[in-house]
C-alpha cells in the first residue's frame, strides 16, 4: 500500500507542478481563493485508494472528524435527486437510479465549506486537482484571463504524460488490489474508509439512497480495516503494510 500511496503523491505533485507552470505562463492565479464555483454543481468521484490516502493524511485531525460527520449527513440526507432505496445491486441498470445518479452528481459537493473552501483541500480527488489546471470551459469561471488567454478560452496545463500516468496508475492499483480501484462519490468512500461497519449497516438497512452507493461493494468494505486500525493506533505506515500482509 505504501508504494501505491507514494505514487499517488507523485501524481498529485505532478498536478501541482502543472498548476505552477500554468500560473507562470499566464501570469495570473489559476483559481480564485473562496470562489468554489466548480464545487457548487459537482459531487465528484474518486477511488478507494484516494480515500485511504485522505484518511491517512488527515488522521487524528478535527477536519477528518468534521468531514466524516458531513459525509454521514450527506449519505442520510433525502436528496430529491436521489430518492430510491432499492438496494445497491440495482445500480446503473435501473434507468431511474441512473437518472438520480446523474442528477446527484450536479448538486453541491458537501465538502465545500462555509467560506467556499475545500474542507479536504490537500487530499481532494485528482479530478478536483486537475480541474484548476485543466478547466477549459470558462463560462462559469470568474478568474481573469491571463497572457495568451481570452475571456472565453483559458489555457490547459495537463500534459499527455501526466494523463497517461494516471491511467496506468489506476490499472496498477486495480491489479494489485481490486478494492483500491473502486470509484464512487467522495463522501461515500471517505465515510466507508473510516466507518466501514456503520456504512455497511446503513446500506443493509436501506438508509442510503441507491445512487449514492453505486460503485461500492459493501461485502468487501471491511477488507482494509486492519490498515486503518493500525493507523489509528499510531503504528507507522510500514508496519501497517506488514500487519495487513500485503505488498
Ligand atoms: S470556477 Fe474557476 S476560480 Fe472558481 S473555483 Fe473553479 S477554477 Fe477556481
Ligand atoms: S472535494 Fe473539494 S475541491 Fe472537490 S468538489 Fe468537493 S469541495 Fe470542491
Amino acid at each position: 500500500m505504501i508504494k501505491a500511496l507514494r505514487e499517488l503523491h507523485q501524481i498529485q505533485s505532478g498536478f501541482e507542478a502543472a498548476d505552477t507552470m500554468l500560473k507562470q505562463s499566464i501570469g495570473v492565479e489559476t483559481c480564485i481563493s473562496g470562489c468554489g464555483q466548480c464545487c457548487m454543481h459537482n459531487v465528484p468521484y474518486w477511488r478507494t485508494i484516494e480515500a485511504i490516502n485522505a484518511v491517512s493524511v488527515l488522521l487524528g485531525t478535527d477536519r477528518l472528524k468534521k468531514a466524516v460527520s458531513i459525509a454521514e449527513g450527506w449519505l442520510l440526507e433525502h436528496h430529491k435527486e436521489a430518492a430510491s432505496y432499492e438496494g445497491m445491486q440495482v445500480g446503473l441498470a435501473s434507468p431511474r437510479i441512473h437518472q438520480e445518479w446523474l442528477d446527484l452528481r450536479l448538486t453541491q459537493c458537501p465538502f465545500l465549506d462555509e467560506k467556499r473552501a475545500c474542507l479536504i483541500h490537500e487530499v481532494r480527488p485528482l479530478v478536483c486537482m486537475a480541474r484548476g489546471v485543466t478547466l477549459s470551459a470558462v463560462e462559469e469561471c470568474p478568474r481573469p484571463a491571463g497572457r495568451g488567454e481570452t475571456l472565453t478560452q483559458h489555457q490547459i496545463a495537463i500534459s499527455p504524460r501526466l494523463r497517461q500516468r494516471m491511467i496506468e496508475y489506476w490499472a496498477e492499483c486495480k491489479a494489485k488490489n481490486q478494492e483500491w480501484g473502486i470509484a464512487s462519490f467522495v463522501p461515500t468512500l471517505l465515510y466507508r474508509a473510516v466507518e466501514p461497519v456503520k456504512f455497511k449497516q446503513l446500506v443493509l438497512d436501506n438508509q442510503v439512497a441507491s445512487a449514492k452507493v453505486i460503485g461500492v461493494d459493501y461485502e468487501v468494505c471491511l477488507f482494509w480495516q486492519p490498515d486503518l486500525d493500525a493507523l489509528r493506533a499510531g503504528i507507522s505506515p510500514d508496519l501497517v503494510v506488514a500487519k495487513a500482509g500485503r505488498m
